[in-house]
């Protein structure tokens, strides 16, 4: 990688940091956070950064640097993502896991907040390489993470396979006790895990959406979106939003951006990207090379589902949605926001948005700890009522207050977690 790409990410990684550092100290003013509450949350308990040596396929040795932080497990045991990407930094993990915290307070679920991965890129390796470094960063983690302490999911770059790998390899290092199933979530529906946890993420986000609508008195019947990410969340979110009668006509992603006034189909789509990584080569006639056309489009709502920072000054006075559901988590930076704002454009923000995987590792988690396995209706029709009872309740706040659905959801969270510190106390 060069210099410059090197700087690049570093940069981001830091504003994302930044970004939800700014966010934290502006609502913790604003409504006066207690001073020993504040000083708590605005750093991580621990931050874990490990080397490990793992053999590639051809003989030789490569080291991995891998991360964990936990930001906060005043709720229950630290919870957050394992995102396995070249650009994972410090800087974004502790981002990240800052915002587990908030979002696990705001939904109330018993959970903290934490962040790892591993910088590498697994499309780079076989899936040999990937299963041997996935194990031997488990085993580096050691009792760091457990089903009682720290509890590790999916995040970019990982799936059910590799929460199936971290689960066996925790499962044989310490506890071959039953209850180490739930020492990660996101697991195969075979190994353990819930089902409607795939798409738990985006069809959250499409339950905050459909809110948002009927609020605004707007029908998805018809509506045109655009979405940037087709990965996991992305994919289910359109997916669902085509089933509710809007049409999709816009795409972007790492490999291409689409623009088809037609419609593109979801479900074709969908397979396009299983099969190929990327949306590229779907509709190659309907491929732009113009970004700003992406951006620019008029469209009802827009779905961001890809990565931290991709909505900045540079391209949020484009924007001429009503509407960004924050699949992923910081698409938006704090500059970006103001510019949307003063435009009219509504935000639903990430750690409501895109709550609803962490909602359903809940649900996986409350499942393997009773050796239960609830059928896909049970599972969907909690984390609705769970994100819906959620999204009012920002909804409340930003009317009552005059704030934004964001700072609304951050005044949430951070008030629920102020009430639980001061009444337990900080001990001793
Ligand atoms: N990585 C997801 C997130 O950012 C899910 C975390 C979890 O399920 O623990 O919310």
């Amino acid at each position: 990688m060069s210099n410059e790409q090197n700087e690049m990410e570093a940069a981001s990684s830091k504003k994302l940091y930044q970004g939800v550092c700014d966010r934290f100290e502006r609502i913790a003013s604003f409504i006066d956070l207690d001073s020993k509450v504040h000083a708590i949350m605005s750093q991580p308990k621990a931050e874990l950064m490990i080397h490990f040596p793992v053999k590639m396929d051809d003989g030789n040795y490569m080291l991995f640097k891998g991360y964990r932080i936990q930001h906060n497990n005043l709720l229950g045991p630290y919870k957050g993502g394992m995102r396995f990407a070249p650009e994972v930094s410090l800087d974004e993990v502790k981002g990240l896991a800052m915002l587990m915290t908030l979002k696990c307070a705001l939904v109330k679920l018993p959970l903290g907040g934490a962040k790892g991965g591993i910088k590498y890129n697994p499309n780079d390796h076989s899936p040999e390489e990937n299963q041997r470094i996935t194990r031997r960063f488990t085993i580096a983690l050691g009792d760091n993470i457990g089903p009682s302490y720290d509890i590790p999911a999916p995040d970019m770059g990982t799936n059910a396979q590799y929460m199936d790998w971290i689960m066996d390899t925790y499962h044989n290092l310490y506890g071959r006790k039953i209850e180490d199933k739930a020492v990660v979530t996101g697991k195969s529906v075979a190994c353990g895990g819930s089902v409607g946890r795939a798409s738990a993420t985006g069809f959250g986000a499409v339950y905050c959406l459909e809110e948002w609508a009927g609020g605004q008195g707007v029908s998805l019947e018809g509506a045109r979106f655009s979405i940037q990410g087709f990965g996991n969340v992305g994919s289910h979110a359109a997916l669902k939003i085509e089933a509710l009668g809007a049409r999709l006509v816009a795409v972007n992603d790492h490999t291409a951006t689409l623009i088809n006034p037609d419609g593109v189909s979801a479900t074709e789509l969908a397979s396009h990207v299983a099969a190929h990584r990327g949306v590229k080569g779907f509709q190659p006639t309907r491929e732009v090379d113009d970004a700003d056309r992406f951006w620019g489009l008029e469209t009802d709502f827009m779905v961001l589902a890809a990565l931290e920072n991709t909505v900045t000054e540079d391209n949020a006075g484009l924007i001429r949605a009503k509407l960004i559901v924050e699949g992923a988590n910081g698409p938006v930076t704090t500059e970006a926001e103001e510019i949307l704002t003063e435009n009219g454009v509504h935000i639903i923000p990430d750690i409501l948005a895109n709550a609803g995987g962490v909602i359903v590792s809940y649900f996986e988690w409350v499942q393997n700890r009773n050796s239960e396995y609830w059928n896909a209706e049970t599972v969907d029709a909690k984390l609705r009522e769970k994100i819906i009872s959620a999204y009012h309740q920002v909804k409340t706040v930003s009317a009552t207050r005059g704030v934004s659905m964001r700072q609304a959801a951050y005044i949430e969270s951070l008030k629920h977690l102020e009430e639980v510190y001061l009444k337990r106390g900080v001990w001793p």
